[in-house]
């Protein structure tokens, strides 16, 4: 059964509705859906989703919500009826979107490892939807932040840290030029800012189902074949189709087509799709993208904020992409907001003339705080001394372990679900895969499903993403958490399928 949009940032979906009484409104999970409002045909019309009877899932969630009230005490005061002075009850929306009746309250993380007020102990597979990605406070980055705290925050000029950080992303990711910014999103609207500018061409071209931050372009989606506005943006005022085109992930016949009209910037992408079910390229696929936006002065922005799970030079490296525009944020600085933006030779020379024909004044890029000295710190050691081989090469094996155990389990289990895995970053899908394109993994969202399998896997000690099935495997991660998550899957399934 789909009733609307997959459950995603800002955006709640499905909840068991009429099924479970909620007592805490505030962090309603049981809720209709956000997205359209209505109530669907859940509960009513289907009996089943991701081959789950709705009842049974109905059941797992009541009994698991009633378990983490019990075990959630002091967050429960805390959180339960929304946090004093925060408009609808917490710091940033995105807190209420997880599966919890009410948000658990941090008292402390490190490593792969979380602490909540009430004294549970999470490993954590989460790890701040990728901000982590490298672990919690990992050492040489707390030691930078702290040799940083007494010699300044931002000033808005270099320091030896900013001298040591260029070279080592030329070195690491092959471009020449780079660009420090706060965030990911930030990173994105700079880069096509700049595609726009030396390309002379208003639109950019994403791909269905994907997610680059808050860019206000790329907020597109296909339906019925047909560019619209993502549905839940809030103030958008213009139509984004004027600025975009939008196609299906691993359609070669599409992207021809609409990069034909000779009116795309840049396109962006990420090299996986992993802001929907994770869709990975058909053999060939990046390669005729790369191929057709070169035949059409067309640019290419990687987005390897995600897929930086991949291995130390992102996907990019590993696979031998060439983008004219690369971007990564997220876990860069360890955890410390930043992002950077790189970008070919030939972009610079394109772009340092139109510079000299730009009259003075606001470029358009760039926030104050920006390439701030703590950013530049954590930047740094996060290069020099987290992102290592040795790493990724541990990332890559319990991954692979983790993937490969929960597979096991869903075919023992008989369930009509897959995993998918790009490196460090694993997921089970409750649909039948591989996905080919955004509209089959939006249409395999299970969302009442999902909650229900989050917040039954936290109560047995483990937290992933909350807005997929996703996990991420980290440098700290123990062999003895992959076995816990393992345990509590095959627990959470059996329940599921008994
Ligand atoms: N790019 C990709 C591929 C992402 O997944 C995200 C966030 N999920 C972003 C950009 C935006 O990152 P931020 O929210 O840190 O700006």
């Amino acid at each position: 059964m789909r009733g609307c949009g997959p459950s995603r940032k800002g955006v709640r979906g499905w909840g068991l509705v009429g099924l479970i009484p909620n007592p805490y409104p505030l962090f309603a999970v049981a809720l209709n859906c956000r997205a359209c409002k209505s109530q669907g045909s859940y509960g009513v019309a289907a009996t089943y989703l991701g081959g789950v009877a709705l009842q049974r899932i109905g059941e797992l969630f009541a009994a698991e919500q009633r378990r983490y009230v019990d075990a959630h005490p002091r967050s429960l005061q805390r959180t339960g009826h929304g946090i004093a002075g925060f408009y609808d009850g917490v710091p940033m929306h995105w807190m209420r979107d997880w599966s919890m009746p009410f948000p658990f309250v941090v008292e402390s993380a490190r490593g792969a490892t979380l602490r909540d007020i009430d004294g549970n102990e999470y490993a954590d597979f989460c790890l701040g939807d990728t901000g982590s990605m490298f672990g919690h406070s990992p050492q040489p980055v707390a030691e930078a932040i702290a040799r940083q705290a007494g010699k300044g925050l931002t000033y808005m000029l270099p320091t030896e840290d900013a001298i040591a950080v260029g070279p080592l992303l030329h070195e690491r990711f092959g471009l020449p030029h780079w660009q420090v910014a706060t965030t990911a999103t930030d990173a994105n609207r700079f880069a096509l800012r700049v595609a726009r500018a030396v390309t002379g061409r208003p639109k950019i071209l994403v791909f269905n189902g994907c997610y680059h931050g808050t860019v206000d372009e790329t907020f597109v989606r296909l339906v019925d074949g047909r560019a619209v506005n993502r549905p839940g943006l809030l103030g958008q005022v213009t139509d984004l189709t004027q600025l975009a085109r939008v196609v299906e992930f691993n359609d070669v016949d599409g992207l021809r087509r609409e990069l034909a009209h000779g009116d795309v910037a840049c396109v962006i992408t990420e090299p996986v799709l992993t802001n929907s079910c994770m869709v990975l390229p058909e053999p060939g696929f990046l390669d005729q993208v790369r191929r057709l936006t070169r035949a059409t002065g067309t640019l290419l922005l990687i987005d390897e904020t995600h897929t930086i799970s991949t291995g130390p030079g992102g996907y990019t490296r590993a696979h031998g992409l060439e983008p004219d525009l690369f971007v990564l944020g997220k876990p860069v600085a360890g955890g410390v907001p930043a992002s950077v933006w790189g970008f070919t030779d030939e972009v610079a020379r394109r772009l340092t003339a139109v510079r000299g024909q730009t009259p003075p004044g606001h470029s358009g890029m760039g926030t104050t705080l920006s390439a701030n000295a703590l950013s530049l710190a954590a930047m740094r050691a996060t290069l020099e001394h987290v992102m290592t081989a040795d790493a990724y090469r541990h990332m890559e094996r319990l991954a692979a372990t983790l993937a490969a155990g929960l597979q096991a389990t869903i075919e023992a289990r008989r369930l009509p679900w897959h995993v998918v895995r790009v490196g460090a970053r694993v997921e089970f899908v409750c649909a039948p895969g591989p996905l080919r394109n955004g509209t089959q993994a939006e249409a395999a969202h299970a969302p009442a499903l999902e909650q229900a399998v989050h917040l039954a896997l936290l109560n047995r000690g483990c937290l992933i993403a909350p807005f997929h099935n996703m996990m991420l495997v980290c440098p700290a991660t123990a062999e003895a958490q992959v076995a816990t998550l393992q345990s509590a899957f095959e627990d959470v399934t059996g329940a599921l399928v008994s």
